[in-house]
């Protein structure tokens, strides 16, 4: 379990990284927080594990979404 004082990899909480994934998936954040982000993911057994799974979704409903639609 993730304990609330340890240091957090990347300067960011848990929290703080979730709630950047949207922004970081459209590629919206500032590249600090991108670096920041990416340096907790590598850090946080977590939020690579739900953060892979976040990616891997939203890449499938993009991939959907962009797929003609001819099958019936
Ligand atoms: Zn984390």
């Amino acid at each position: 379990m993730a304990d609330p004082k340890s240091p957090a990899p990347g300067g960011l909480r848990c929290d703080e990284v979730l709630e950047r994934l949207p922004d970081y998936l459209e590629a919206a954040l500032p590249p600090s927080e991108r670096a920041q982000v990416e340096a907790h993911l590598r850090g946080c057994a977590n939020c690579a594990d739900f953060g892979g799974a976040y990616v891997a979704l939203v890449q499938a409903l993009q991939r959907e979404d962009a797929a003609p639609a001819d099958r019936r």
